[in-house]
């Protein structure tokens, strides 16, 4: 896995931080997770690594990028996980998928967060839960003063309406974990308030 960090950094490929990636690791192994729906493979790191949580474990994922789903069959294969993971290289906004998963991670492009959020909430499991990354993008969510450019900005934006997006869900309750580069955790309200009635 060393290797893939190294090629990572050097390739500016934005695999999951340690931090936040040992803390969904546990997650995983914790709340008994089996079907994972993972948007934004990249080089397969972070699928990689919720595999090795247990066997039992299976992943779909989604890259759009040729050669990084190309490097990431590769890198799945060498660490002898690919009969627990299945990629998909298509644009996820073209993806139609009918299983439904126990933990959704969205861990692509940050300006469609929202996006995919409601595009695949239909595929999680009633007790599910969608988990995404980056939402303080390096710092930049909380410390406008670190935006250089353009891009940047737009960004920010649009993880900040994502984050409004989430406060302001009437259907998922959300908690936000300050790992790595910060995790919004949402699980459906109705699972987790207690009824007024009972
Ligand atoms: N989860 C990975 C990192 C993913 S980086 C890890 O932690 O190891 C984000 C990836 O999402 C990039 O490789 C990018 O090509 C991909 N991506 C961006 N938009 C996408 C889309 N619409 N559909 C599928 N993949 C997308
Ligand atoms: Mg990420």
């Amino acid at each position: 896995m060393e290797e893939i960090e190294l090629f990572a950094t050097e390739n500016k490929i934005p695999i999951m931080q340690k931090e936040s990636m040992l803390y969904l690791m546990e997650y995983i192994k914790v709340n008994n997770v089996k079907k994972i729906l993972e948007i934004g493979t990249a080089i397969g790191y972070s699928a990689i690594m919720m595999a090795s949580t247990s066997k039992k474990v299976n992943i779909t994922t989604i890259e759009k990028d040729k050669e990084r789903y190309r490097l990431a069959i590769s890198n799945i294969k060498s660490h002898n996980v690919n009969d627990q993971i299945e990629v998909i290289n298509k644009d996820a906004c073209e993806v139609e998928l009918n299983d439904t998963f126990d933990l959704i991670f969205i861990d692509a492009a940050k300006g469609k967060n929202k996006l995919f959020f409601n595009k695949f909430k239909d595929n999680l499991q009633p007790n599910g839960v969608i988990i995404t990354d980056n939402l303080s993008f390096h710092g930049l969510v909380e410390n406008p003063l670190l935006i250089k450019t353009k891009n940047q900005k737009n960004i920010v934006n649009k993880i900040k309406d994502f984050i409004l997006f989430l406060d302001n869900n009437q259907e998922y309750l959300t908690e936000y974990i300050k790992v790595g580069d910060t995790i919004a955790i949402s699980k459906r309200r109705d699972d987790n308030e207690t009824n007024c009635s009972s």
